[in-house]
């Protein structure tokens, strides 16, 4: 034995960690130490070999419990010898034994790769090998063999080898690659985007599930920082400030970001969970990145929080256009890049009136002010007519929409769709649409949302409606629909207020039905009611949309005329004397006649209301006691009628 040519081997044989396997990470261990106590072996078997010095006995011993053993394989004779018998719990006769015996008991799986070996024989050569062979108890060890070819004379060589049983370690290995496989199936399955970006933000590791949200293969990100991935430029901004933050200071970062893919009008939100990554020296050496969808929750909570802000407005008596004008953020707000318009329902005609629509063109809005109910309309109109959704996905592709086509795509509108909104009881009291820029029908959700979008929308209107019904019954006398005397004497004291600020002319007519009791006792009462309806009714007509009716109680009513000087408010009232002289209220087949006596009054200096009444009564007063169907009250020097300076009634 040539000991020169071994010591030559001794290195190599210390230094034989990681060949065992291509995977580091799962080899690192076991093979660390199997290079190591081959090391140990090959001293122990050198050892062995000194002259004997009366502890080979111990030496062998220890091998033992190191599990190690060493064999010699001489091509020439095809014997092995070894010390390795022990090590599969055979008996001695395996000290020196034909190659083919031990091939019996090799693993059927590595037989190759042994009978191989044994091929490529040539001298310096270096192999190491990891293979099974049957224990004599009947079950597979794995032994881990590192020898090397050394020619001892030209043309003759022999295989020196260590070995140990690594049984061990190879079930570990197994078992990690197991779990790793699994933990790689886990991260690779998983809803939410796991990534490592290396110090620099290079990606080094992506999962699947990024793919559901951008196009760009995985392999194409590694290296590359998020910016490139097709993330929004803004977002991989902020996403790189949080991993530099991190860098800085070690601690993980919780944050979220919003993006759209490839101009897709949906939104995502993360949910992202930045984590500093160690080396075993406890450096920083990677950023795991965790990233969440939280789209639905956050945008489930947003709803909630806008549809609030909606029906607190309803709650606390908003002006209705206020309510709608919120109401139409708050689908604008959800349905992205959608604009909304809010319609209502005529009630006496076949119209919806535009009631808000904060974000469309102005040009767009106006034609929208009042578009007609009908099977045929466009979106608004037929959704009203038919009380069903409409939806237009592509203005081009819809034969009725021709007709408005042109007209609506100079504002760059392509699409819309629009739902009806109505009360409880089913009547219909208005529309919701949503325009788009371009081609698109709503998903599912969106219509959901846009359902209960009009539901809000129906109670505010009917909120607002039954806030005005509440309104105009306080406010206004149920016979005549004339403003009661508690509202009249109200706006009175405003038109007052108001005249006296502008230095404006403000008048009174205080008007009574004459013989009225002679009606209610040749017609009956009823009569007597169509009369005071019909004479509300004329008044109404006579007087302008400014003036204020009211009636003061039976059949005394009394008008206000704002902006209304003295001389004027003379012919006003003669007209209203005529008018109702004229009139001739249809009852049971004849007609009934009525005249008026009316006192005029205006406001000068100081007056109060209360002056401006009195004087109209007083003059009313003196007309009724010259007689009927006349109208007189004051003029130009002459405040008071002269035959009553010191009456009242
Ligand atoms: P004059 O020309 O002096 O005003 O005579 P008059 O009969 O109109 O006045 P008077 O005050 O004597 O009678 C008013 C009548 O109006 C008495 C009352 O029964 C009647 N009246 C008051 N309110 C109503 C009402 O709501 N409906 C009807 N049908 N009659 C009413
Ligand atoms: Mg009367
Ligand atoms: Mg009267």
């Amino acid at each position: 034995m040539n000991y020169a040519r071994l010591i030559a081997l001794l290195p190599l044989l210390a230094a034989s960690p990681a060949a065992l396997a291509a995977d580091p990470v799962a080899w690192a261990a076991p093979a660390a130490a199997v290079g190591g106590l081959v090391g140990v072996a090959a001293g122990l078997w050198l050892a062995r070999r000194r002259p004997a010095h009366g502890k080979d006995a111990h030496w062998r011993m220890a091998r033992q419990s190191a599990m190690l053993g060493w064999f010699e394989y001489d091509p020439k004779s095809g014997r092995v010898c070894s010390e390795a018998e022990t090590l599969l719990g055979l008996d001695e006769s395996w000290r020196n034994a034909p190659f083919e015996r031990w091939l019996a008991r090799i693993h059927p799986d590595d037989l190759a790769a042994v009978s191989a070996l044994r091929s490529e024989l040539s001298p310096g050569a270096e192999h190491r090998l990891t293979f099974r062979l049957r224990h004599a108890d009947d079950y597979w060890e794995w032994l881990a063999v590192h020898a090397r070819v050394v020619g001892e004379a030209p043309g003759h060589f022999t295989l020196f080898g260590v070995c140990q049983v690594v049984t061990q370690a190879k079930l570990a290995e197994a078992e990690l690659i197991r779990r790793e496989q699994s933990f790689r199936a886990l991260v690779d399955n998983a809803a939410d985007i796991v990534a490592r970006f290396d110090l620099n933000l290079a990606c080094r590791f992506v999962n699947r599930a990024v793919n559901r949200y951008t196009p760009t293969p995985r392999d194409e990100m590694l290296g590359r920082r998020l910016g490139e991935h097709g993330w929004p430029p803004a977002v991989a901004e902020r996403f790189e400030a949080e991993c530099r933050h991190l860098i800085d200071t070690w601690e993980s970062r919780r944050f979220e970001i919003e993006a759209g893919f490839g101009g897709a009008a949906r939104r995502h939100l993360f949910e992202v969970q930045l984590l500093p990554e160690f080396d075993a020296e406890q450096r920083l050496v990677s950023l795991l990145a965790l990233m969440r969808e939280v789209t639905e929750a956050r945008q489930t909570q947003r709803q909630l929080e806008e549809e609030n802000i909606v029906l607190e407005m309803i709650a606390n008596n908003r002006p209705l256009a206020e309510v709608l004008i919120q109401l139409c953020r708050m689908i604008e707000s959800q349905l992205i890049a959608g604009r909304c318009a809010v319609m209502l329902k005529a009630p006496d005609r076949e119209t919806l009136t535009l009631a808000a629509a904060p974000s469309l063109p102005t040009g767009f809005a106006h034609m929208l002010r009042e578009v007609a109910v009908g099977p045929d309309e466009a979106n608004c109109g037929s959704t009203a007519y038919w009380r069903r959704t409409s939806i237009i996905a592509d203005l081009d592709d819809v034969p009725a929409a021709r007709r408005w086509r042109d007209a609506v795509q100079q504002f760059g509108i392509r699409a819309c769709w629009s739902v009806p909104v109505t009360t409880n009881e089913q009547h219909l009291i208005g529309t919701l649409a949503v325009y788009y820029d371009e081609a698109r029908r709503p998903t599912p959700d969106e219509l959901r949302f846009a359902y209960r979008a009009s539901r809000i929308a129906a109670i505010a209107l009917e909120r607002d409606r039954h806030e005005k019904r509440l309104y105009h019954e306080a406010t206004r006398d149920v016979l005549t629909n004339a403003y009661n005397r508690r509202h009249f004497l109200e706006l009175a004291v405003r038109e007052h207020k108001r005249s006296h600020r502008y230095d404006s002319p403000l008048s009174l007519l205080v008007i009574d039905l004459d013989h009225f009791k002679q009606i209610n006792d040749r017609h009956g009462h009823a009569a007597g009611d169509a009369v005071l309806r019909a004479f509300a009714h004329l008044a109404r007509q006579t007087l302008r949309g400014s003036d204020v009716l009211g009636r003061l109680g039976g059949e005394e009513f009394a008008a206000l005329l704002p902006n209304t000087p003295l001389a004027e408010a003379h012919e006003v009232a003669e007209r209203l004397r005529g008018a109702a002289e004229a009139d001739a209220v249809d009852w049971q087949g004849g007609a009934i006649h009525y005249t008026l006596s009316v006192g005029v009054s205006t406001l000068i200096g100081a007056d109060s209301v209360d002056d401006m009444l009195a004087r109209a009564d007083r003059w009313l007063y003196a007309v009724k006691r010259r007689g009927r169907n006349r109208c007189d009250g004051e003029r130009p020097g002459l405040r008071e009628p002269a035959d009553l300076v010191q009456q009242t009634r």
